[in-house]
């Protein structure tokens, strides 16, 4: 038998949602997963959660521009539309932007957004949009650096200095993963329960 996975238990698909003031029932904690398309997002979900297709849902056409909403033990995970893709044309930015928007402004159950960059490059545009939105709206953040593995560990640690220093964090708040080698999983699952508990 494999190890429980650093989110445990039962998972169900609650839907996708246009409206982000979308009430949830029962209400209980939100942890929101945001980043650009291709950061890596639905392959952290999949380890996060042990499941191969969790996140495939919210990759489909057409659910791309809204929030799918998943349940687990004691909180709901909500997995916000990639942003930043090169050929999003300036309706579908607009709709975006409405969207996450409205969710970091409105909602009331929020105990963390995983915020999520890629290691290897210096935060887009879109990124810092994105700071100064979680900023503005002063929503407990975990940054979080994807893809680890691809950088050999000395190139790593150098990548992992200038990101923090790029986004103005201590190294230690921006958390290095890696979904293909289960590096910094478990550790983020620590600290999305301990996000939870602290807002339930
Ligand atoms: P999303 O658009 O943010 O959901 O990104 P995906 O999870 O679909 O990942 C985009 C691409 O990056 C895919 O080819 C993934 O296999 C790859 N990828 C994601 N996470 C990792 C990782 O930790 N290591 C490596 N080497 N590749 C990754």
């Amino acid at each position: 038998m494999s190890a429980a996975p650093p989110l445990p238990g039962d998972i169900h698909f609650i839907g996708s949602y246009p409206d982000p003031a979308v009430p949830l029932d029962p209400p209980l904690p939100e942890i929101a997963f945001v980043g650009r398309s291709n950061v890596g997002k639905s392959r952290l979900l999949n380890a996060l959660t042990g499941r191969r297709d969790l996140a495939r849902v919210s990759a489909t056409p057409g659910k791309t521009q809204l929030l799918n909403v998943f349940r687990l033990p004691g909180f709901y995970l909500v997995d916000l539309p990639g942003y930043g893709w090169a050929r999003a044309g300036k309706k579908d930015r607009a709709a975006f932007r409405r969207l996450l928007e409205g969710y970091l402004t409105t909602r009331d159950r929020i105990a963390g957004v995983v915020w999520l960059l890629d290691i290897r490059h210096p935060p887009s545009a879109d990124d810092l949009d994105m700071q100064e939105l979680l900023a503005r709206t002063r929503r407990p953040c975990l940054a979080v650096l994807t893809k680890g593995d691809k950088l050999p560990p000395m190139r790593r640690d150098r990548e992992h200095m200038a990101r923090a220093a790029e986004l103005g964090l201590a190294a230690d708040d921006l958390l290095v993963t890696s979904s293909a080698k289960s590096q910094g999983i478990s550790d983020l699952g620590q600290s999305i329960l301990a996000a939870v508990a602290t807002a339930a």
